[in-house]
């Protein structure tokens, strides 16, 4: 018999319908009921286990951006076996321009994932989209999986280097993706293969994101690294042919070429969860509003934003100030995922949730235009009801709700009610996944 236990506790649902509950029932790895102590207990069996929990309970948390392979990767380089999530976030900020290794042994990939998956759930996350999986580390997460031992549900973008001897062009991605009959949304509540990830423009802080409004004077405009015609017939393929497909667009011209080529997509388009990647710098108001009559979802980091801010004022001047406009995405009514685009920057949830509501950026006092800022409640959406739809999961992750994978975690205290300083310090005290439990913070 699968067994049943209750929790007692303050619940933070992100359940529009009922958001906040004082217990909730599991069983096996689902969410069985959700209420009032009273409603919860005549939802089970007389006699049922029940647990009262020291804390507040969160859904777990989902990272839309994570290169978390990469990351383990670069756990067993720079961790000793006792180091916790405290030295790890330390080290990935001391050695942000290590890419990690390039072309380790494959027993290292499982190894590396079972390194760094407890130190992600000591956050707080159930689950992370990785943005650009390669076949090597695809096959790392296949075997981590099929060893049991991928803790964390992880949906996984193909990454097709577009210019690459293996894929020199469009025709090549596209024969690739054809070639072995899988698609977007194959897989399972563990391991499921997302949309494919290509790059459109370049990186902002080396001045490639493709800008409408010039960089400078001369009238330098960014990087576009895929023709429109071909970004486009790659797009339509792909929505035809049961793949999605996220795109790295971060200025204002390149997201208008991202945001026109999805429309074109028709229904696949929120079906597969196409989306925007990064998408930070001068996204126009017309862009926006074509993503969110698309479905695209805006998949958004905090971090970058927090490391870049500074760099980008001193390149951009005022245009800086609204850069990354969550509260502009939101207001239009698109789908808002976090992410951190860790190990490479700040992955700390409670970090990037504080950075998006203070605008605060990384070496100036003064915050960027606060008419961007968001909500704590709104940023922790952005972490689990908004990525949940990233990583096709709305229906079943990102809400304490009946029927809903038991994905949770217990925070000290209640993000929603703290002072917002303080967000940047709730402990983690307990993690599960499905039910089990994959995070138990030490005693101090
Ligand atoms: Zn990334």
């Amino acid at each position: 018999m699968i067994q049943t236990i209750v929790y007692l506790a303050p619940i933070v649902t992100m359940d529009p319908d009922r958001p906040r509950a004082e217990a909730f029932a599991v069983q096996g790895d689902r969410i069985v009921a959700v209420g009032t102590a009273a409603e919860v207990r005549a939802a089970v069996p007389d006699g049922t286990q029940e647990q009262r929990l020291d804390g507040v309970v969160l859904p777990g948390l989902i990272d839309a951006h994570l290169h978390m392979e990469r990351a383990g990767l670069k756990a067993l380089d720079y961790l000793s076996d006792t180091d916790g999530v405290d030295r790890y976030i330390e080290a990935m900020r001391d050695s942000f321009d290590d890419d990690g290794p390039v072309a380790p042994p494959f027993e290292d990939r499982v190894r590396a994932l079972e390194r760094v998956q407890p130190l992600f759930h000591a956050l707080g996350f159930t689950g992370i989209v990785d943005p650009a999986v390669t076949i090597d580390e695809m096959r790392g997460y296949q075997e981590a999986h099929r060893r049991g031992a991928l803790t964390m549900r992880t949906v996984a973008m193909p990454y097709l280097e577009i210019g690459s001897a293996a894929i020199p062009d469009v025709d090549a991605a596209i024969a690739h993706l054809d070639g072995t009959g899988v698609s977007t949304g194959f897989g399972d509540e563990r391991l499921r293969i997302g949309p494919i990830k290509v790059y459109l423009d370049g990186e902002a802080l080396k001045g490639q994101a493709l800008l409408e409004e010039p960089w400078d004077a001369a009238g330098y405009r960014g990087e576009q690294r895929l023709s429109t015609g071909d970004f486009g017939r790659l797009v339509s393929w792909c929505a035809e042919h049961g793949w999605g497909v996220g795109t790295h667009a971060v200025g204002s011209a390149a997201v208008a070429i991202v945001a026109a080529a999805y429309e074109e997509a028709g229904e696949a388009v929120r079906e597969r969860r196409f989306q925007f990647i990064h998408a930070y710098l001068e996204p126009s108001a017309e862009s926006i509003a074509s993503g969110a009559r698309s479905g695209t979802i805006a998949s958004l980091q905090p971090s970058i934003i927090w490391h870049n801010g500074a760099g980008l004022r001193r390149s951009l001047g005022a245009r800086a100030e609204r850069a990354n406009p969550v509260r502009s995405w939101l207001d239009a009514g698109a789908t808002v995922a976090f992410g951190s685009d860790g190990p490479f920057f700040a992955f700390d949830p409670r970090f990037l949730m504080w950075q998006a509501v203070t605008r605060r950026v990384a070496g100036e006092d003064e915050p960027l235009a606060a008419s961007e800022a968001i909500t704590v409640a709104e940023a922790l959406a952005a972490y689990t009801t908004g990525a949940a739809v990233a990583a096709l999961a709305e229906h079943h992750r990102g809400m304490i709700r009946p029927g809903y994978l038991a994905d949770w975690a217990l925070w000290a205290d209640d993000p929603l009610a703290v002072p917002i300083d303080d967000l940047l310090h709730i402990p983690v005290r307990r993690t599960d996944v499905g039910g089990r439990t994959v995070h138990i913070q030490e005693p101090r």
